[in-house]
């Protein structure tokens, strides 16, 4: 069993961290970063890019680059609205009313757990490289409204990437986790969490190492990227007004516009004024347009006022769930990119006077948090027991098309809920449980989980037999409907697996073609590698008959040079043909004039034989390329495109309204009142469940610490540890002798 890793897969960003030594340590990708974008794409040769080179190529090739997956995870085509459908990238219905992301580069499809899993896969290998060992199970986290479904695809991604999936926690939980190790005393804990897309607020109750979620609200459709579009609007309006363009109806234009705006906003979060400067923006009759403008801290959050006062109401939500006013909570925790913001603290402050808690990166807490719970489960880090809620109500549809609930949102888990329902008709021998989750008055407007039929029931007058069905729900959330005729003992009972949206066939045919592809991917950079190898060695058998020339004059090396010239030629034109076999000969062939070529030199040195450097030469001739032919960086060999703008997340105008517009966490009547004297009835906790809470006392441990390691120092250690000693050049030599 290898290592255990945290992620956090966020909408944006995601990141990895895992226990090393007792403490979370949040691990650096390849590209020294330490979150890595949530975006897949495929370039132009068809070679899968992850993270940062995927968001780069965005703009150039928007229909092979996918971002904010996450929003499409566990979905129904039929649940997307219209405004949700608008990616820049092409997603299609299939057969079984799933979402696919069409793939025009590969002329395939992809399910959305299937994008996921390629993230997931990057950060894996990214915490192997950093470990040095295989990373085998993860712990990956949800927004804590994700229903079943959305979860069930999250694990199934996991199982895609290779990874056992061993628990799946929701944000704010593991926010708190990497918060509440060390509160000793019981706390009531408020998180708040602005991402890119999405903003989340949760109540939680943490003390004695027990955590407790006690509610969760939010906005779908609110997060970092209503900020910078913003300032979008304000700069295309600027310019509309000036030169009579709009810049957003120009594609590049407008990405250029977008990622300008979001470096605006977060030097914002540091400074109080910042210039926005983009040359050759467009172009009309009279040449060339440059934008050119300076924002200040005041003018931004003036454009931004609405999107404040929009964050107010979930907080007063979540505080009316929990049953709790401003002043009762101990703890305020930042999560997410957005709360860099001093409006989004001065807002978090003004409603709750407390100085919020930023010990830990808000970007990071997530994953930190995910890392100590998978540090719970392999027994690292003990006595700690946390316990997550439903974020939605479950329960069934009954006669008239009614749902009943049997477990409403917010209750703790595990759970297991029963009720006694009965016949609708006279003679009935057959029920149908059908399971529905979400908080509306009719069954047909919450999301379905699935049905199944319980027969064989005596018959008799209608209200007469009893069947009786219970809900369970296991820590992972995952769900278990039982139906019990009480006179026969039927039972049938199904586990909401089937919140999937793929079956079992799928997944296995997934993580087949994904392991396929990771090995066509390595064969395709070893075929890279091998090309660059050859191409740097004609480079160096140039350099070195120079050199040679320069020394013994052209008399001595005119014989080599038609040999080596002839192979260069050579070589360049089987890489030109592709021709594997050809290059290799050719390759060799170079390879023994060089030899032969400092051998005479080296006689002409020194008459003495000298096995030893003879030796050293042939070796360094044949051997690991590494030493002397330049370095490959190891994203190089994705035809990284330097040219192309960074920052090519396309969250912003014009696009994306992936969801229903929602405000979640609202019961079936508007329940929430604005007035706060005002506390209505919840439903009961903890009173209908017939399993012990399993709260218990007991001390967490003393010592919560967190940190990063460089990747500098990492490739160090891993460059030196690769170039066995005797390979090394001898000191003065740093070229062919
Ligand atoms: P997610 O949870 O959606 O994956 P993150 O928590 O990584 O997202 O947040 C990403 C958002 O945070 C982006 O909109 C980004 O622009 C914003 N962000 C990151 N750093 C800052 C900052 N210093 N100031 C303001 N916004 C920031
Ligand atoms: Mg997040």
């Amino acid at each position: 069993m290898g290592k255990v890793v945290g992620i956090d897969l966020g909408t944006t960003n995601s990141v990895v961290a895992v226990m090393e030594g007792g403490k979370p340590v949040v691990i650096a990708n390849s590209e020294g970063m330490r979150t890595t974008p949530s975006v897949v794409g495929f370039n132009k040769d068809g070679e899968l890019v992850v993270g940062q080179m995927a968001r780069r190529q965005g703009v150039l090739n928007p229909q092979n680059t996918y971002y904010g997956v996450k929003r499409f995870m566990g979905r129904k085509y039929a649940e997307l609205t219209p405004e949700s459908k608008q990616v820049p990238y092409t997603i299609r219905r299939d057969e079984y009313n799933n979402i696919k992301i069409k793939c025009p580069r590969l002329k395939k499809d992809f399910a959305p757990e299937e994008i996921s899993a390629k993230i997931l896969r990057k950060l894996a290998e990214e915490a192997e490289r950093y470990l040095g060992e295989p990373v085998t199970g993860a712990v990956i986290t949800v927004p804590a409204y994700f229903n079943d479904s959305q979860r069930q695809a999250t694990r199934d991604a996991g199982r895609i990437a290779g990874l056992e999936v061993l628990r799946i926690i929701n944000e704010p939980t593991a926010a708190s986790l990497a918060y509440g190790l060390d509160q000793q005393t019981s706390q009531k804990i408020l998180v708040f969490d602005l991402g890119g897309g999405t903003f989340d607020v949760s109540v939680l109750e943490v003390g004695d190492g027990v955590f407790e979620v006690k509610s969760t609200s939010g906005d779908t459709q609110l997060g970092g990227g209503d900020f910078d579009k913003r300032i979008v609007d304000w700069l295309a309006a600027q310019f509309l007004e000036q030169e009579k363009v709009d810049l957003r109806k120009d594609r590049q234009a407008l990405q250029r516009l977008t990622e300008a705006a979001e470096k605006a906003k977060i030097e914002l979060s540091g400074v109080s004024v910042t210039d926005i400067n983009l040359p050759f923006i467009t172009a009309t009759e009279d040449g060339p347009k440059h934008l050119e403008t300076r924002l200040t801290r005041p003018q931004f959050e003036d454009l931004c006022g609405d999107l404040v006062s929009r964050l107010r109401r979930p907080i007063k939500r979540a505080l009316n769930d929990a049953r709790l006013t401003p002043v009762q909570i101990d703890e305020v925790v930042l999560v997410g990119g957005g709360t860099r913001m001093p409006m989004i603290k001065a807002l978090v402050r003004s409603f709750i006077d407390k100085e919020p808690n930023e010990n830990v990166n808000p970007d990071e807490v997530v994953a930190v948090g995910a890392a100590i719970q998978s540090g719970i489960l392999a027994g690292e880090v003990k006595e700690i027991l946390l316990l997550d809620v439903t974020p939605l109500s479950l329960g069934l549809e009954t006669i008239g098309g009614v749902t009943k609930k049997l477990i409403p949102r917010n209750t703790t888990i595990p759970v297991r809920r029963s009720d006694i329902f009965s016949t609708g008709e006279n003679n009935q021998t057959m029920v149908e449980v059908h399971v529905v989750q979400g908080e509306r008055e009719m069954a047909k407007d919450n999301k379905s989980l699935g049905r199944f039929k319980l027969t064989g029931i005596p018959p008799a007058p209608r209200g007469i037999p009893q069947v009786q069905v219970a809900f369970d729900i296991d820590a992972n959330g995952i769900l278990q409907v039982t139906a019990r005729d009480r006179t026969t003992g039927r039972e049938q009972s199904v586990t909401i697996q089937g919140a999937s949206t793929l079956s079992e066939g799928e997944i296995n045919r997934m993580i087949q073609e994904a392991s396929e592809f990771a090995e066509e991917d390595r064969q395709r950079r070893e075929r890279i590698e091998k090309r660059n190898k050859a191409k740097a060695l004609t480079d160096q058998a140039l350099r070195r008959l120079k050199d040679v020339t320069l020394d013994f004059g052209t008399q001595f090396t005119s014989g080599y040079r038609r040999q080596i010239e002839s192979l260069n030629a050579e070589i360049l034109d089987s890489l030109d043909k592709d021709d594997e076999r050809r290059l290799d000969r050719a390759e060799a062939d170079l390879q023994d004039a060089l030899y032969e070529l400092n051998r005479e030199v080296r006689l002409q040195y020194d008459d003495e034989e000298d096995e030893g450097i003879f030796e050293s030469i042939r070796r360094t001739l044949t051997g690991d390329p590494e030493d002397d032919l330049p370095y490959t960086p190891r994203g190089g060999v994705y035809g990284d495109d330097y040219n192309a703008p960074r920052y090519s997340d396309r969250r912003d105008y014009g696009t994306p309204r992936y969801d229903e517009r929602q405000s979640y966490g609202y019961g079936r009547n508007e329940r929430y009142d604005d007035d706060y004297d005002e506390w209505e009835e919840t439903p009961q906790r903890g009173s209908l469940g017939d399993r012990p809470s399993p709260r218990s006392r007991r001390q967490p441990p003393e010592n919560r610490s967190y940190q990063g390691r460089d990747s500098e120092s990492y490739y160090s250690r891993d460059r030196s540890r690769r170039i066995p000693a005797e390979n090394q050049w001898d000191e003065e030599d740093d070229d062919w002798f």
